[in-house]
């Protein structure tokens, strides 16, 4: 019993990659929203987010998506700079998020008052230091494995978040599908929306995963 228990339950695991870009809303995206999702799709993947820089996917098209891709699943968030560093939000899906220069202070107070999900991007991918207030301040998740995140420097993000008490995400950042697939986030199971996906997530219920398989093409080296 206990152990048709546990396969279900390891059925019921999601594998989820919260940083995803596509070429119609991010000018350094080199494959289409379709090309991503088919990508997640075969490289064994639940779900993904589109995060694209400083560009939200519209409600509508988030449904459109879902509709056409069942059961694959696809939520929408943003990538933001907040000058110096990128910032993944999820769960929030006002326009201001597009336009409004966000410093990080006001970034975090914007999306602590609208109940989202905020993680710091690919720290040590431009700079050796992380220039936000991570002390007072603490995002929600640090990337500790991307493409575009330094593999050197996994260590000491995992130091970093343990002593902040959060959790480290493995995401692809991939501007390219054939990014996909090699870095993903395994939740303890299926949410059945977005609000319960940011649930989960701020819980902590997931674990963050690497594929040792090739990378055959690097994302662009700068891109915003
Ligand atoms: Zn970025
Ligand atoms: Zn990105």
């Amino acid at each position: 019993m206990q152990l048709e228990y546990t396969e279900r339950n390891m059925q019921d695991r999601m594998r989820i990659d919260l940083h995803v870009h596509c070429s119609e809303r991010s000018a350094c995206g080199r494959s289409t929203e379709e090309e991503q999702i088919i990508a997640a799709i075969n490289s064994g993947l639940d779900a993904i987010a589109f995060t694209d820089h400083n560009r939200l996917v519209p409600e509508r098209h988030i449904q459109e998506l879902n509709e056409k891709y069942s059961p694959f699943q696809v939520f929408g968030g943003i990538e933001i700079n907040v000058g110096g560093e990128d910032v993944i939000v999820l769960g929030i899906h006002d326009p201001s998020l597009e336009v409004r220069k966000w410093t990080y202070g006001k970034l975090y107070d914007f999306v602590r008052q609208n109940g989202g999900y905020m993680a710091l991007a690919h720290p040590f991918r431009y700079h050796d230091t992380i220039n936000i207030d991570l002390e007072n301040l603490a995002p929600d998740a640090i990337e500790m494995m991307s493409n575009n995140t330094p593999a050197a420097a996994a260590e000491i993000i995992y130091q970093i978040a343990s002593h902040l008490k959060i959790p480290v995400l493995c995401n692809s950042d991939s501007h390219n599908s054939s990014n996909m697939g090699r870095y993903y986030n395994v939740i303890n199971r299926f949410p059945e929306n977005e609000m319960e996906l940011i649930h989960l997530l701020k819980l902590g219920e997931f674990r963050c995963n690497m594929e040792y398989k090739q990378v055959s093409q690097k994302n662009p080296g700068f891109c915003r």
